[in-house]
């Protein structure tokens, strides 16, 4: 297995995820298969790749004209036509369990058994969609974070039967296109980013359910901290940094008192049979109504792609 024999990408899905990889395979000068089961989902995921060139465009981030790499890109609904020949495929379909085993049953048909295959699955078990799999060992989790053209991370996660040259390669062929790719060496039920960001979030609802502060100051206290902090120097080294022994003292009287709910959390509940969903309803912890949320999203990929710059630069 070796990333020098990858010419040409299979890409599984079109949509919010999947328009994303497939544009970072042709930015880095693949030629890309982009599979969907409806030609509606190649156009919206086409125009969505052509808006984020557009972007990478006006922000001085194109080497080559748009429509070279828009050029290597080509569009199908038809397994076979796309993945025959194929050197790596990647897929983000449907977050289901049994469509993932379908969809990679079938796509095993046509491509040669040492071809590694990818899912960007959030949160379902590689062991479990591997199984059905002629050759499991070349089968591997590659979680991306949304907006996938501008988060530099992929969590790169073995099954049990997934073979140590299949992690390898794939962390190798995601570094070569820019990402971060950071493996894992056993599958843990929401890989590590979701772990962490489900502990926090299960602290954060109960601060805020306990009265202790609000959404606004939670929010404030993290962006003006942690956030800050954890951007550059990780929590382990943080705690390096800060001292163990501090750590650990903190331990001796802080775990106890800190949320440890494991059933749904009564907080997110309650705002969800009240349809307070968030953005998408207009209202949730804060009220959304307008064009807040657009400019919040907008604000936040603009800086994600002055980091994203930086990192180009580096
Ligand atoms: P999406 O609904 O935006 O896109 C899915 C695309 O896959 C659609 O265009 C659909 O037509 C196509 N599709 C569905 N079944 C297919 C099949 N059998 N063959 C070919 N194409 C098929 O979904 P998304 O948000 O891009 O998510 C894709 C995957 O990535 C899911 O597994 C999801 O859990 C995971 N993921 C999503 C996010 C996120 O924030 N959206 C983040 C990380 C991982």
């Amino acid at each position: 297995m070796n990333i020098e024999a990858v010419h040409t990408v299979g890409n599984i899905g079109a949509g919010t995820m999947g328009h994303a990889t497939a544009l970072q395979f042709a930015l880095k000068g693949y030629k890309v298969h982009l599979l969907d089961m409806v030609q509606a989902g190649l156009d919206r995921g086409m125009s969505l790749i052509e808006h984020d060139l557009k972007t990478f465009a006006d922000n001085g981030m194109l080497t080559e004209p748009v429509e070279t790499v828009l050029g290597r890109i080509s569009t199908y609904t038809d397994y076979e036509a796309a993945l025959t020949g194929v050197d790596f495929v990647i897929e983000l379909a449907a977050e289901d369990l049994k469509i993932k085993q379908l969809i990679w049953q079938q796509a095993e048909q046509f491509v040669g058994p040492e071809v590694v295959l990818a899912t960007n699955t959030s949160g379902l078990s590689p062991t479990a969609i591997q199984e059905g799999l002629k050759h499991p060992e070349r089968f591997v989790v590659a979680h991306f974070w949304n907006p996938a053209h501008l988060m530099p991370l992929v969590e790169v996660v073995p099954g049990k039967q997934t073979s140590e040259a299949t992690v390898d390669f794939t962390v190798d062929l995601l570094n070569h296109i820019g990402k971060h790719a950071v493996p894992l060496k056993v599958e843990a039920l929401g890989f590590v980013g979701n772990r962490i960001q489900l502990a926090v979030i299960r602290e954060c609802m109960h601060i805020i359910g306990e009265g202790i502060a609000s959404p606004e100051a939670v929010d404030d206290v993290v962006k003006y901290s942690l956030g800050r902090r954890w951007s550059l120097v990780g929590p382990v080294a943080s705690a390096d940094l800060g001292g163990l022994d501090i750590f650990e003292k903190l331990t001796t009287y802080l775990y106890q008192d800190l949320a440890n709910g494991t059933g749904e959390d009564p907080l997110l509940k309650q705002k969800v049979d009240a349809n307070e969903l968030g953005l998408k309803t207009g209202r949730g912890f804060f009220d959304w109504e307008g064009d807040a949320g657009k400019q919040i999203v907008a604000d936040r990929d603009k800086a994600l792609l002055e980091l994203l710059k930086k990192d180009q630069e580096q």
